[in-house]
């Protein structure tokens, strides 16, 4: 037995329906015993929701909300089952839809909306889309049946969240099955209780319906079909190099689906690994894909890093003041208030010191939070032994994620000087209570700059990619693209450099594009897409496309760009230039520019200011760094010279 799970916008229309249909033929063909799982069609689910809210509202707008619903279910099958052969399934699904009408008419002249009718109407979205899919297979001479799975599997009545009785559904889907040998159509996402009413999983809960049945019927492997390639070492969103994971284990899975990664829903890994059956993420849009293996642990096997994942909106809830420490039982108090008012917290650290606690939750609870603490704490507070708590906004959670993470030695000094060497402060660190994750919290600003960094130091240590900016390609600008775009592939072979021309400006325009410029056109280009050149604009740009690895190069000769140097270099900006003009001014502000790189940890670069082509600087850096003394230099340091007798 497999269980073949397709998720919402692997059954979004009917385009999408024929590609399920034609990936299912296929196991059919190899005589498999298959048990299908459908979501309901992309976007519905909200859809029910916000049509009932609506509906208990007055609102009378629930209405059309109803008719696109049924509009789009009834256009789907007749695009499926087309002509006089759909007119059967036509009439069943128009008297399904007649019962959601007259539900949402009861919601809307009672005006009330509760968790136990929202189930009911959410229900409608797995029902509708399963019935669909059915009568497609029948019609396409697959033998089907429709498995409303509210008959096998059985829940408490927690509304909107149900908890499963594994047992009693365990028995109920054998005993189904034992005599039920046909392909079963099984809706995800619902439950029902003992007494019959509809329950839902939660949002996302057709995984979970994929692996309870799996782990009943003891399937071989469960594939979840999604939109994407599987579990991803980053959101490739967010993270360009980002790469699909071969098979990850269960717990690293949950870590990750937690942290962002919406790939699974967590609780899916429960009865899959029980049993220990392995779950396959696959990807409809891509079938060719192998997928990423969720599987148990083997011992012999070494794990390592598996991604680097976010919470992208969190905010950080500071409580300070030395009544933490001298006040016992504070922690708990707090963090019983804070179960009280139910909001959760992600993320909680301590300095040893004591005197500050930090906690992170979701931004909409982070008032609540606050008040609930600072009520607890009143007296602490008036008696000026607790400050008042402070939210601080706009942050973002980083997790890294990997088995062994820990025991691996390194791993906490590759994230936090990566993170360093980028101008990133980190503003409350904890290690996720499994061992499997370390979790940063990071101003938003600097998230994608900190999920870019954090993946090339951890994934691919091995290269790197440099985000360059040019200001002023006049010859030896020019010159200098010129041989980056010849060397390019030498530097990426032989030393895993990438070079990205990011941003590039001359007298009148300048041009930016974060998935780099092509080296050989980027004069064309600029002439038809540049925006009016100005300096400052181009700093600005600069700085907050906030890219790791950043480099700028001065090719100007003029002063007009050295003031902003030293904005540049305290934005963890490298510079690289053969401007002479920085360096050749006083003695205080060439320390002065050296000193506030090395505090940003960047490179200021000046090696062509003395000799140009000839290595001068770095071979006397080199002599002193090797314990040479230096008595004098003799040369010949005139660029014009030079290049006189370079012609004769
Ligand atoms: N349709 C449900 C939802 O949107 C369940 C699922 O798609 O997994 O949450
Ligand atoms: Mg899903």
């Amino acid at each position: 037995m497999r269980i073949l799970k397709f998720g919402g916008t692997s059954v979004g229309n009917y385009e999408r329906i024929n590609s399920v249909i034609e990936i299912v033929t296929g196991f059919i063909k190899r005589k498999e015993r298959l048990v299908v799982v459908c979501s309901a069609f992309s976007g519905i689910t909200d859809l029910l929701a916000t049509t009932a809210k609506k509906a208990a509202l007055n609102d009378d707008s629930y209405l059309n909300s109803f008719k696109e619903i049924k509009s789009l279910h009834l256009y789907t099958l007749r695009k499926l089952i087309p002509g006089k052969q759909g007119n059967e399934a036509n009439e069943k699904l128009k008297l399904f839809l007649g019962n959601l009408q007259d539900l949402l008419t009861g919601i809307s002249s009672l005006n009330e909306l509760t968790l136990q009718s929202l189930d009911l109407v959410m229900s409608f979205g797995e029902y509708l889309s399963c019935f669909i899919i059915s009568e497609t297979f029948k019609t396409r001479g697959i033998e089907c049946e429709l498995l409303d799975a509210r008959a096998v599997i059985k829940t408490n009545n927690n509304f909107g969240n149900a908890k499963v009785n594994f047992e009693l559904s365990y028995n109920l889907i054998k005993k189904y099955f034992s005599t039920h040998r046909k392909l079963q159509i099984a809706t995800g996402f619902i439950s029902s209780t003992e007494g019959g009413e509809s329950t839902t999983l939660g949002r996302g809960g057709s995984d979970y319906t994929a692996s309870i049945l799996g782990a009943a019927l003891d399937a071989v492997e469960i594939e979840i079909w999604t939109d994407v390639d599987g579990i991803m070492t980053a959101d490739p969103r967010k993270v360009q190099d980002a790469y699909s994971l071969k098979a990850v284990t269960y717990e690293e899975a949950m870590e990750m689906s937690h942290f962002g990664a919406k790939v699974i829903y967590p609780p899916t890994m429960l009865p899959a690994l029980q049993k220990k059956i392995k779950i396959r993420i696959k990807n409809t849009f891509n079938p060719s894909f192998k997928g990423t293996v969720i599987l148990e642990r083997e011992k012999q096997i070494k794990f390592n890093m598996k991604g680097v994942s976010s919470i992208d909106d969190i905010h950080l809830l500071q409580v300070e003041g030395s009544g933490l420490i001298s006040i016992e039982g504070i922690s708990s108090r707090i963090f019983d208030a804070l179960v009280k008012a139910k909001v959760n917290v992600m993320l909680i650290t301590q300095g040893s010191s004591g005197h500050t606690i930090c906690i992170a939750v979701i931004p909409s609870k982070s008032v609540i939070a606050k008040k609930a603490i600072e009520d607890e704490l009143k007296f602490e507070i008036l008696g000026k032994q607790i400050k008042r708590v402070e939210i601080i906004e706009n942050l973002s959670l980083l997790a890294v994620v990997g088995e062994d993470m820990l025991e691996t030695p390194g791993i906490f000094g590759k994230v936090f000087s990566a993170l360093g060497r980028n101008g990133i402060s980190v503003m409350a660190i904890a290690q996720g209570s499994s061992q499997l994750n370390i979790s940063l919290v990071i101003k938003k600003s600097a998230l994608k700059k900190a999920l870019n960094v954090l993946h090339e130091a951890l994934f691919l240590s091995h290269q790197k990619t440099l985000n360059l900016f040019i200001i002023g390609p006049g010859k030896i600008g020019s010159n200098f693209l010129k041989y980056i775009e010849k060397q390019n592939r030498h530097m990426f072979s032989e030393m895993s450099i990438r070079l990205k021309l990011v941003g590039v400006g001359d007298s009148k325009r300048m041009l930016f594009a974060e998935e780099g410029i092509p080296l050989k056109d980027w004069e064309k280009i600029i002439e038809t897409s540049g925006i009016k050149m100005n300096i400052k604009t181009f700093i600005n740009i600069m700085q907050s496309l906030n890219l790791a690895n950043s480099i700028f190069l001065d090719c100007t000769a003029g002063q007009k760009i050295i003031p902003f140097y030293k904005d540049i270099l305290s934005s963890a900006i490298s510079i690289v230039t053969p401007n002479k003009l920085a360096n050749s001014g006083s003695y205080e502000q060439y320390i002065y520019l050296k000193t506030i790189a090395k505090k940003f940890g960047v490179d200021f670069r000046y090696s062509a200011n003395v000799g140009v082509g000839l290595p001068t600087i770095d071979v006397l850096d080199n002599l002193k760094d090797s314990g040479d003394e230096i008595y004098g230099i003799e040369g010949l340091f005139s660029s014009t010279l030079n290049y006189i007798l370079q012609e004769l």
